[in-house]
């Protein structure tokens, strides 16, 4: 199976003939040509906005946006329909539910519980709400290899706990965070759990109703679909406690000068025109997942993973940040005496395209005492013969500064 050809960006030449070669996935991945279709199909042929209209346009638009909930609930094993609520992104997904469910649970001395590595979307709106309410952010420390201290954990939850908000796979590191045992663990505090799967929508499996997370957030730009749009999956019953964060069209049962009262779920959370074209192109990339496979995918990010581990280990000024024993296809790496920055500028000579930077995870930074880390993260069409080039490129790097 040659995925690549589906991949238009990929197949694009730069001047001197040479092909891109992105290892920025982490970042966005890039989008198959069945979802860049699907998009330009929409707009072409089926454009109109939903829930409103009684013409057969609109009527087909809202099924195809309606379907794609469904496809979201399939492909995330949920319960009901109703769980899944469309975002703009998993950023504005944590917002949503610290500002609309945890702020009304919480009370001053109360406590929230996130990571060491969270990615700052899914520790800056924790934070607010804490300082809001006068409650205390704790963190779960992680040992030098990058993985959580479970142990620790088990210590810092008690009957304080409101909220425990954990990535799954860290941005920076890679490392895949036990989340069975940390719901596991923290069930007999009846605890919310909220998981920030922005990074492993793509490649793990993810059954919400098996984890029993209580909330559960991703991209759509992350798993080949569109920008702009995000899922936010919760517990009916959380959801229902939600206050709606924003008022509007679509979101309302009745409406009259004195009061409005709201609609049910999804369209409570939910107000205004939706991103349309957006979703449906997620129920694209859903469609074209489902084709390949995640396992395809997952074995295709372990196999890159170990090849450039052990690649990257013989450049001996470069060392790896995050060592986790479970990781997925995310390598950060610095090099003596050469700045990330400088790394990512070099290998953009050759067209390899990398990230430099904090990752938004500014106290990681802090945690390994560097200011930025050079970030190769890998997708299913990333090939072992990219990688040789990647590091031939860096080892000339190398060379050229001593
Ligand atoms: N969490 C994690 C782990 C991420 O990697 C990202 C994106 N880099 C986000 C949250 C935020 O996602 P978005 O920018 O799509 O809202």
């Amino acid at each position: 199976m040659n995925l690549r050809t589906d991949f238009p960006i990929l197949n694009l030449k730069n001047k001197d003939g040479k092909a891109l070669i992105y290892l920025d996935n982490a970042a966005t991945t890039q989008k198959p040509i069945q979802v860049i279709n699907a998009l330009q199909y929409f707009y072409m042929h089926q454009n109109a906005n939903i829930h409103r209209g009684i013409y057969d346009l609109a009527d087909q638009a809202t099924q195809l946006f309606e379907n794609t909930r469904l496809k979201v609930q399939d492909f995330i094993q949920a319960e009901h329909r109703e769980s899944v609520i469309f975002t703009n992104g998993t950023t504005a997904a944590v917002n949503l539910v610290a500002d609309s469910f945890l702020k009304n649970r919480l009370q001053t001395g109360d406590e929230v519980i996130i990571s060491a590595m969270e990615h700052h979307s899914n520790l800056i709106p924790w934070q607010m709400a804490c300082q809001q309410k006068g409650a205390i952010l704790k963190v779960i420390p992680i040992n030098q290899k990058g993985e959580i201290i479970l142990a620790e954990f088990e210590q810092m939850l008690s009957d304080k706990t409101k909220m425990i908000a954990i990535v799954h796979i860290s941005n920076t590191l890679g490392t895949i965070n036990p989340i069975e045992q940390i719901i596991k663990k923290v069930k007999a505090f009846k605890v919310p759990v909220f998981i920030d799967a922005a990074q492993s929508i793509l490649s793990e499996d993810i059954n919400v109703q098996e984890l029993d997370c209580d909330f559960l957030v991703f991209s759509g730009h992350k798993m080949f679909g569109p920008t702009g749009v995000g899922v936010l999956y919760g517990k009916k019953e959380l959801l229902e406690e939600m206050q709606p964060y924003q008022f509007g069209g679509d979101m309302i049962r009745s409406v009259s000068f004195e009061e409005t009262t709201f609609a049910k779920l999804p369209a409570r959370l939910e107000a205004g025109t939706p991103n349309v074209a957006g979703v449906i192109g997620l129920g694209a990339a859903i469609d074209y997942i489902n084709n390949i496979g995640k396992k395809t995918i997952k074995n295709q990010l372990t196999l890159l993973t170990k090849y450039a581990t052990e690649k990257l280990n013989t450049i001996s000024s470069l060392k790896i940040i995050g060592q986790a024993e479970q990781k997925s296809g995310i390598i950060s790496f610095v090099i003596e005496n050469i700045h990330p920055h400088d790394i990512a500028t070099f290998l953009n000579e050759d067209h390899i395209a990398i990230r430099a930077g904090h990752h938004c995870t500014q106290p990681l930074m802090r945690f390994y005492e560097v200011p930025a880390t050079a970030r190769v993260s890998f997708c299913v069409y990333n090939t072992v013969e990219e990688v040789d080039v990647l590091v031939g490129s860096l080892g000339r790097m190398v060379a050229f500064f001593s």
